[in-house]
């Protein structure tokens, strides 16, 4: 159940609610949110005076619901609004920040393509430890130079606990990805700041399990979630995952948050993004999440997946027309 409470509620009584029912609480300008189990289906006695208003759930996706808010959750973002009928927005970049140059070249072509936010990761969550792990703080401070040149979003990982302070400090939107989406230290961390969290479907979650990820980071008070599908593990393994469009679609009607779809790691092969990312578009989804490299044969991870300049450049023109097909504009 969510209850929002005026906030002249004494102290002892919200401390009590909250031990004996488990529940979380965070405040707003103008009220308490107080979230308890959805087992509860009516407003506790001691909170009836307080209460403004409450919603009752069949189970624990409460504040990510589209029933709590039908209106749509909106994340604003420094350059535009993700989640908003008539937009969708391009978030890329390569898998890891490598060097100076690779970035600087990679802003060049993003920017003159039209792509504001640009991604990607500094503390590589690796399958094997002996690749890359990416350039850690170093990686970080090319990407703020990189935003000050180019006027850029940046957007890139926090990979687990000992990383996610500095990461929240200096992007302007924090990813998880889908190696850490149940990393609980991480997602107190990411709930606890009011930075916009760009949050990845782990490849083995189901899509409840996904949404009860949302909730741990909104329950503590930061209600900016994204969410972004990447490819679930099926048996097929001719591809490197399976991109779960039907889940797209299932969390488009469930939930009131914006919904990304990532073709680069779903596909994990550089020919069939394009077509993936055209069919997202179409879908009506509020973003894609694309690899691009200025030399795919040289990237540290995920080379065969990075698109090179020109394929890129391609997709984002083609992109545009089915965008406004459906009345969306690409930004
Ligand atoms: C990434 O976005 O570079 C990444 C590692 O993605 P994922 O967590 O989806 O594998
Ligand atoms: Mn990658």
């Amino acid at each position: 159940m969510i209850l929002h409470l005026n906030k002249n509620i004494p102290t002892d009584i919200l401390q009590k609610t909250v031990v004996e029912l488990d529940a979380r609480f965070f405040c707003k300008d103008e009220y308490i949110v107080l979230i308890t189990s959805s087992a509860v289906k009516a407003v506790p006695d001691a909170l009836a005076p307080y209460t403004l208003q409450s919603w009752v759930f069949d189970n624990d996706i409460q504040l990510s619901s589209i029933k709590y808010r039908p209106e749509r959750n909106i994340v604003e973002t420094p350059h535009c609004s993700i989640g908003k009928p008539d937009t969708m927005v391009m978030i890329a970049g390569p898998c890891a920040v490598e060097s100076y140059e690779q970035m600087d070249a990679c802003c060049r072509y993003l920017r003159a393509a039209g792509v504001d936010t640009l991604r990607a990761g500094c503390f590589k969550p690796r399958t094997s430890p002996y690749t890359f792990q990416g350039l850690g703080a170093e990686g970080l401070d090319i990407l703020v130079t990189m935003r000050e040149k180019y006027g850029m979003t940046i957007v890139t990982e926090a990979r687990d606990a000992s990383n996610v302070d500095l990461v929240i400090d200096k992007a302007d939107i924090v990813q998880i990805g889908t190696k850490s989406m149940t990393d609980y230290a991480l997602l107190d961390a990411c709930g606890s700041c009011s930075k916009p969290i760009l949050l990845k479907r782990s490849y083995g979650a189901t899509l409840r399990e996904f949404l009860q990820c949302a909730e741990f980071i909104m329950s503590r008070g930061n209600e900016r979630v994204i969410l972004c599908e990447r490819g679930i593990r099926t048996f097929e393994n001719s591809t490197r995952f399976t991109l779960d469009l039907c889940g797209v679609a299932w969390l488009k009607h469930h939930s009131s948050l914006p919904i990304l779809v990532d073709p680069s790691h779903a596909m994990g092969i550089a020919y069939g993004i394009p077509d993936l990312a055209r069919a997202a578009t179409a879908m009506g989804v509020d973003g894609l999440l694309i690899e691009t490299h200025p030399d795919p044969a040289t990237a540290r991870s995920d080379a065969r997946q990075q698109l090179d300049p020109d394929a890129f450049t391609n997709m984002a023109q083609s992109l545009k027309t089915i965008a406004a097909a459906i009345g969306k504009k690409l930004l």
